[in-house]
């Protein structure tokens, strides 16, 4: 179909990660016209496999990246304020041991062997106070509590972990619900006017003077659109590659790096509510994470991978090395057969040359190729800390491209259902259980971390969980499908319990195959109710 007859629209973005989801909210909140397509479900790639948290990463002081670190340790209580369901602050314990070692071509670890020769490569504890001093101090934090020191011995903090650690440092950093965070900006961009279009592959986009003709193809359908716009994004995550050479066919030199991280997730390791930071002798860091109330996060690795098509998956290697990683702290000795569900992404990172996948940069480059007629803005690297900052970079160059931009507004807006005080999670949870008494806690916690002050909404007038429809089993039900496929796109079973939510560490795959069935049979008459 070729929309011959409709206006171009100021912005077509491609790609339905953070970056996107995040630019489109922005511009459109500034008054532009925009449409998003995202080739499969939204926060399908990166944006749903990430670790999980919005941090200023203390690890990236030893690359000297302050402008990062300030930047993401400023974003931090930005972010907290405007979705206090999905974000939540949490208290990372360090434990210390003189073994711990430098990546050894860290700036800082290069610099530390020039003029301290003698510690051969050694974390000296000294450093690691002074990082979480800056750490504390580089970014404006009010809300989170500083670093202390804490002993291990006979406390909750050290009960699961071997004797040897006896002191640890504490800081702090927020969790974020990744893949909701995207789907919440989607729903915002949305409500401000853009149209979202999951589901959708651009095929192409060609220049026609000082407009862009995109081809998009329906992945279901089949359907293919031709749409014009004054401006493209490539927000194509670990594709931006792809896209500048396969579906722009730019001219350009700019390159990107595929960084494999994988995750492990375990049955709970610990009874209390801290997360670990392990540092390794080889100077890589892995974090071990209470998760979804019943679980243990493991995580990340860093491996080169080749090519977005091949989908990242946790290699055995990938998997005994988080393990053997965990062991090396934890008395309770892990092995293949603790491992419940793994994940993995691609970071799509900024080609820097640099030589290693850990020393790649994480910042964020933006590149505007205006050779040749119409503007394109690609977007290299980022992290999920950093989005709603990389969409105002990216409004400010799109702002040099278009007229009539208005300014900055995102800072301190909240995102849907994020319209109560940060401390305000558990007075939530206590007004939705007053209001529909059959919620048993964990049921209750469950939806006010996911919709916030939207959680009443999906439940509407039910006095009793049978009012919800079908239960397809560990709290989930037919008017919590019904919301997933009407307000915020979600179209097969994977998409629900992997991605609107993490019930598919509890459903069985008979409960998720009945689910999915469901789901196709009133695809149809759903997204229609929608329109
Ligand atoms: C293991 C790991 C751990 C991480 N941990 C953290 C963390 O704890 N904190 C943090 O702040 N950051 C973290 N990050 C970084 C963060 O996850 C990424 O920087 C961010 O998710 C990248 O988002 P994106 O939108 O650029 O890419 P993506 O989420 O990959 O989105 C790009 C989208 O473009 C779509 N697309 C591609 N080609 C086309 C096409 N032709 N047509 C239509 N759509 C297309 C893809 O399907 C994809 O959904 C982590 C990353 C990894 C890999």
């Amino acid at each position: 179909m070729i929309d011959q007859n409709v206006e171009p629209i100021d912005l077509f973005i491609i790609g339905g990660g953070i970056n996107g989801c995040g630019i489109a909210r922005d511009a459109a909140g500034r008054g532009l016209s925009v449409t998003l397509a995202e080739m499969n479900d939204l926060a399908s790639a990166t944006s749903s496999a990430s670790t999980k948290l919005f941090h200023g990463g203390l690890r990236y002081l030893e690359y000297f990246e302050f402008r990062l670190v300030r930047e993401a340790l400023v974003e931090r209580e930005v972010l907290l304020k405007a979705m206090p369901h999905i974000s939540w602050p949490m208290r990372f314990v360090l434990p210390y041991h003189e073994d711990m070692r430098f990546e050894s071509d860290t700036p800082t670890s290069r610099l530390l062997s020039f003029i301290m020769p003698w510690m051969k490569g050694r974390r000296p504890a000294w450093l690691i106070r002074l990082g979480l001093f800056l750490y504390d101090n580089l970014g404006g934090r009010k809300i989170l509590p500083g670093t202390k020191t804490l002993g291990l011995r006979g406390t909750a903090e050290g009960a699961p972990l071997e004797d040897r650690f006896a002191k640890a440092y504490e800081y702090s950093d927020c969790w974020i619900e990744d893949s909701r965070l995207v789907i919440l900006n989607a729903r915002d961009a949305e409500a401000r006017g853009a149209m979202i279009l999951p589901r959708t592959k651009v095929l192409s986009a060609a220049r026609d003077g000082d407009l862009w003709r995109i081809e998009t193809q329906n992945t279901e359908s089949g359907e293919t659109r031709t749409h014009t716009a004054k401006m493209l994004v490539n927000a194509g995550g670990p594709w931006v590659g792809d896209i500048i050479q396969t579906k722009v066919r730019l001219n350009s030199k700019e390159g990107v790096r595929l960084v494999r991280g994988s995750h492990i997730v375990t049955r709970k390791l610990y009874d209390h509510d801290k997360c670990y930071f392990f540092q390794g002798t080889d100077g890589r860091i892995i974090f071990a994470i209470p998760y979804e109330t019943d679980f243990t996060l493991i995580g990340t690795t860093d491996a080169e991978h080749d090519d977005p098509a091949n989908k990242p998956v946790c290699t055995p290697e990938e998997q005994s090395y988080l393990l053997n990683f965990a062991n090396q702290y934890f008395k309770q000795d892990l092995t293949d057969a603790d491992v419940v569900w793994t994940y993995s992404g691609v970071r799509p990172l900024y080609d820097d040359g640099a030589s290693s996948a850990t020393a790649a940069t994480r910042d964020y480059t933006l590149k505007v190729d205006a050779n040749g007629g119409a503007p394109v803005l690609n977007i290299f690297g980022g992290k999920i800390t950093t989005y709603r900052r990389l969409a105002e970079s990216a409004l400010e160059k799109i702002a040099e491209q278009l007229p009539n931009v208005k300014g900055p507004w995102t800072a301190g807006v909240t995102l849907p259902g994020g319209d109560f005080p940060v401390d305000g999670f558990d007075a939530q949870v206590a007004k939705l259980q007053d209001a529909f008494p059959f919620l048993d806690a964990f049921w209750a916690r469950r939806l006010v971390r996911a919709y916030g002050t939207e959680a009443p909404a999906i439940l509407g007038t039910a006095k009793e969980a049978g009012d919800l429809g079908r239960d397809f089993g560990a709290t989930l039900t037919e008017a919590e499908v019904h919301w997933l496929m009407t307000h915020e796109y979600a179209h097969t079973a994977e998409d629900v319990v992997w991605r609107r939510n993490k019930l598919g560490l509890r459903l069985s795959a008979e409960q998720i195959t009945a689910l999915d069935a469901w789901m196709a049979e009133h695809r149809h008459s759903l997204s229609k109710a929608a329109e």
